[in-house]
């Protein structure tokens, strides 16, 4: 069994138990995954960054504060400042898709060039890199980036 963390098109983030990360990709396409707070079918993994250190825009202050504004203009402030950040990674970063826990502990050991990479980890796999003290975070995906 996977855990996996989700989020809907409408950011509800939450997370789901599957028997594989076919059996996810099975049920996403067929609409059987729904957001419990929203009922959407349109739900995806959340992308995971490692933090890139003082240049990744905004990364550090976001992880040392856990609540979420939900207002207005801070609202406005934080998608702008999540867009940036999410523009920041795509740019400077290596997708790596579901290989990205393996790829984030090879630069933790320093076994190959450090990089910046994002791609896919199940709950398990960021709380496993968490424990061997390599940080990362979800990286937003606005609704606007998909197509
Ligand atoms: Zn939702």
């Amino acid at each position: 069994m996977i855990l996996y963390t989700l989020n809907c098109e409408n950011d509800h983030g939450f997370e789901a138990w599957f028997p594989s990360s076919s059996a996810f990709e099975a049920q996403q396409k067929t609409g059987d995954v729904t957001c419990p707070v929203c009922g959407s079918a349109n739900v995806h993994k959340q992308i995971m960054a490692p933090s890139l250190g003082a240049e990744s825009v905004g990364a550090g202050k976001k992880s040392e504060k856990q609540s979420v504004v939900h207002t207005g203009e801070n609202q406005a402030e934080m998608r702008s400042m999540m867009r940036q950040l999410s523009e920041h990674v795509k740019n400077n970063a290596d997708y790596v898709g579901p290989k990205f826990a393996e790829e984030a502990r090879k630069i933790h050991y320093e076994e190959v060039e450090p990089h910046g990479i994002y791609g896919e980890a199940s709950a398990d796999e960021v709380t496993d890199l968490k424990e061997e003290g390599i940080d990362v975070h979800p990286l937003p995906i606005l609704p606007d980036d998909q197509n």
